[in-house]
């Protein structure tokens, strides 16, 4: 699919006007939603292979419509919204409950591409990234390399044209969707720490790579572990230059700590109102006690909408989210575990029941995300490891000694 955005507007037209010739913000907004609610993929579907499907679909659409990529250049099939549609755009998208993108290269490595990458690999990866023609996953971690990055094992030996990839790489975020893996792979010495790391975009269906579906505490497959063996990867592949980069990392962390702040601040709101109607038909918002949580996670879900509309602004200004996307990062995954945790305790016995027994209040919705939010404070980083990036970076406190120097 190769359409300019003004061919694709001109598409999108079916409806009236494109949301990207709005002339006010409110006219925008107008726009996307009318387009939202005329192409609404309905329901999510419960079968797991299903959704990707329904998932995928989705993102075609808003690519073919252009309305894919807010905060992406044009020339690359992006919309390249101003700060204030960009607000809108991610309000208007957790309002209509419309799925998320396909694996993780979108809030990751695309940025990192756009800054990084030559004109030949953003015309070739951007766009079927964009369209969720192809799944993109992170290879970062491994069993022994997981908030000390630099010390990681997967090596890269450069032959000719290609690199030979032996390795091991784990948690791997939809993983067993992969189509492409952005990896983090070693090209000089163990002791060369980050001055020997290589950025590498690895075809995950490539002879030699294995990827198996590692099963977390919901009974989901969301993770997988990857094995490399003896993989080619042509050297064209490589982002960035060899053994520079962690120069790289930076800009991929931070994208991936802020990646969907605007969304989550949205849908977050969206969710307290779920659980404070929820509290009113239980008859507990007389509670004291209730009320004072649910007026403290009021509190905290506005902080988010405020934290992600800077952490917004800190990519228009900077081109990167920088240190304060840890901040973002750490006030959402605690207000989400809290909320959740909150929900169960506040349900009582009933908190415990989940589907598909008949008592399952609104089928086991806040266990299940009491369950999945165990891993929030871990994933794009620990909780303990985004204070320090806070501490570090952002208040300038003395550098962590059980950490390697910076
Ligand atoms: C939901 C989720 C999704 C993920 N997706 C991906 C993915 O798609 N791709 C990928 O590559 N990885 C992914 N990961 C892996 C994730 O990046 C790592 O789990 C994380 O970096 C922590 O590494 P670790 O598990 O090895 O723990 P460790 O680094 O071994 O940490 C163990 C404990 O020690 C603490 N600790 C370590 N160092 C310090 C320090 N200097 N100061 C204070 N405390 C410290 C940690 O906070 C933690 O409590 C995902 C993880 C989760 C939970």
């Amino acid at each position: 699919m190769t359409m300019s955005i003004d061919e694709r507007a001109t598409d999108g037209q079916a409806t009236g006007r494109h949301a990207v010739d709005a002339a006010t913000d409110e006219e925008f907004r107008a726009i996307l939603r009318n387009f939202l609610a005329t192409h609404s993929p309905g329901p999510r579907p419960r079968d797991p292979a299903a959704r990707v499907e329904w998932t995928r679909a989705w993102q075609n659409i808003l690519y073919d419509h252009g309305y894919a990529g807010p905060s992406f250049p044009r020339e690359v099939g992006g919309m390249d919204l101003p700060f204030s549609r960009q607000v809108i755009y991610r309000e208007e998208l957790a309002r209509a409950r419309v799925p998320g993108p396909l694996g993780t290269g979108l809030g990751i490595v695309a940025p990192t591409i756009v800054r990084y990458g030559t004109e030949e690999q953003k015309q070739n990866w951007l766009r079927p990234m964009l369209r969720g023609d192809q799944v993109w996953c992170q290879g970062y971690s491994e069993p022994d390399a997981g908030s000390d990055l630099q010390a990681l094992r997967t090596t890269a030996r450069r032959e000719g044209d290609e690199y030979v990839v032996n390795g091991q790489k784990v948690w791997t975020t939809r993983g067993e969707q992969a189509d492409v893996l952005f990896c983090l792979v070693r090209t000089g010495t163990q002791e060369s720490r980050q001055n020997g790391i290589t950025y590498l975009i690895i075809d995950a269906h490539a002879p030699g790579v294995t990827i198996r579906p590692l099963r977390d505490l919901t009974g989901g497959t969301a993770f997988a572990e990857v094995f490399f063996d003896d993989v080619r990867v042509p050297v064209t592949n490589r982002l960035g230059e060899e053994n520079g980069g962690w120069a790289l990392v930076r800009t991929s962390l931070g994208h991936e700590r802020a990646a969907g702040a605007m969304e989550q601040a949205a849908a977050y709101r969206r969710v307290l109102s779920e659980l404070v109607a929820l509290a009113r038909e239980r008859g507990l918002t007389a509670d004291p006690g209730v009320r004072a949580r649910l007026s403290d996670f009021e509190i905290r879900v506005r902080l988010m909408r405020y934290n992600a509309e800077q952490v917004i602004n800190d990519i228009l200004a900077r081109g990167e989210p920088g240190p304060g996307s840890s901040a973002s990062r750490l006030l959402i995954t605690a207000f989400e575990q809290d909320l959740h945790e909150f929900a169960v305790d506040m349900l009582g016995p009933d908190g415990i029941v989940t589907k598909p027994s008949e008592q399952a209040v609104q089928r086991g919705r806040w266990l299940a995300g009491f369950l999945s939010t165990r891993a929030s404070t871990i994933g794009a980083g620990t909780a303990e490891i985004q204070r320090n990036t806070i501490a570090e970076q952002v208040l300038r406190l003395p550098h962590d000694p059980a950490m390697p120097p910076r």
